[in-house]
């Protein structure tokens, strides 16, 4: 028996979870905080830990995993890197500690040569307004640390926009960036396992409302040779960084190329397609990654859709490969579940998508960008 244990109890370790059932894996979960275990109730052990629980406690009351992961960016490093006396724990501390602050993470994509937005840091209303004074509108405003979905960030479009920040813009660490006439919004999920073997899924292309991502469509149209680019950063950035497991890199196609928007140390969203669409899954990857397995077959046969139900869980009636459904309280914009299409050709498929996203959003179902 091989056991792992997740820390974070969200979908994502759900997933997970139930992937790595036909691998033989039992799981035990830690739950941070005040977090909701619903999603993985009945799939392992959960232990819920305070504020600094003591990692050789923990280590046992998991039960002595082989190997510790995260289905969470918030995860304190210095918890991490205290259970690394005990197992492996992946991706590292270091990873997942550059990966939580905007700022250190351009640092870094930087310098391993991946290009980024130009952006300026700042830590008040008046170094932003300096920032956009030389960046230019649009601009968009991130605070450095806990965002995600579109939280914490401001799109400034105006002198007036801006100007309405001023009461609401909190001294602290930002970064203010350049908004990027992008044709395009792609991601690449990567996976490097801990022999060193690397991979990569087909590039994916997103399409988000109000921040929130709403539909993933892989393979993503390859114009200008965006996939090789961006499998060529994601493999650097893989290497330099000695990484091990999934590795999600969010990207801008522009004009001139490829910008890189931000990097996830983790199963993404964006590639869940890959239950039906890959051999193997994003899931099954990492763990195989995690547990120094060879790693699976990552292309895909056919064209393949997934679409996120944001506050709905009407099972759709359109012709699809499953309907995957979280097992949360519904509660407006909340990722409920997401369905996921293949078909043969990109037109039908994208047909088909717009037919789920009429089934899904009807005119009376509460706004799903209202995020909760
Ligand atoms: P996620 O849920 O993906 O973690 P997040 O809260 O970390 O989201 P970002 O991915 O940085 O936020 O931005 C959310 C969305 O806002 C992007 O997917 C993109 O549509 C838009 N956006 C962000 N930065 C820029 C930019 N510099 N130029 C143009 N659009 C941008
Ligand atoms: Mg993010
Ligand atoms: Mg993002």
């Amino acid at each position: 028996e091989r056991r792992v244990a997740i820390i974070g109890c969200g979908q994502l370790a759900q997933m997970m979870a139930q992937e790595g059932r036909s691998l033989g894996i039992t799981f035990s979960f830690v739950a941070l905080g005040e977090e909701s275990t619903v999603c993985v109730q009945d799939l392992g052990e959960v232990v819920r830990v305070g504020d600094s629980p003591d990692a050789g406690s923990l280590y046992r009351e998991l039960g002595c995993p082989e190997v510790i992961t995260t289905e969470r960016e918030d995860v304190p490093p210095g918890l991490l890197r205290a259970l690394q006396e005990f197992c492996p724990v992946y991706p590292q501390a270091d990873a997942v500690e550059k990966t939580q602050h905007r700022l250190r993470e351009k640092l870094a994509l930087l310098e391993s040569g991946v290009p980024v937005a130009p952006f300026l840091p700042a830590e008040n209303y008046h170094d932003v307004c300096a920032a956009i004074g030389y960046l230019g509108y649009p601009a968009f405003i991130k605070a450095c640390e806990s965002g995600y979905d579109g939280k914490n960030q401001w799109r400034v479009d105006s002198v007036a926009q801006l100007e309405q920040l001023r009461d609401e813009l909190a001294p602290g660490s930002y970064v203010v960036e350049k908004g990027v006439p992008f044709s395009r919004e792609v991601s690449i999920v990567g996976v490097r396992s801990a022999s060193g073997e690397t991979r990569s899924y087909p590039l994916t292309e997103n399409r988000h409302e109000n921040g929130t991502l709403l539909v993933s469509r892989a393979p993503a149209a390859d114009g200008n040779g965006e996939l090789e680019t961006a499998q060529r950063y994601l493999a650097t950035l893989l290497d330099d960084w000695d990484y091990v497991g999934v590795l999600t890199m969010e990207c801008f196609v522009t004009r001139s190329g490829i910008l890189v928007n931000e990097l996830a140390p983790r199963v993404h969203n964006s590639g869940h397609w890959t239950l039906a669409g890959a051999p193997v899954s994003q899931f099954a990857n990492h763990l195989r990654a995690i547990l120094g397995m060879p790693l699976g077959d990552t292309t895909c046969a056919q064209p393949a859709a997934m679409v996120n139900m944001l506050g709905v869980d009407t099972i759709p009636r359109t012709p699809n490969e499953g309907v995957w459904l979280y097992g949360k309280r519904r509660r407006p914009g909340r990722k409920l579940g997401h369905v996921i299409m293949l078909d043969e050709s990109t037109e039908s498929l994208d047909r088909r998508v717009e037919e789920v996203l009429a089934e899904l959003y009807t005119s009376d179902t509460p706004e799903r960008s209202a995020n909760a």
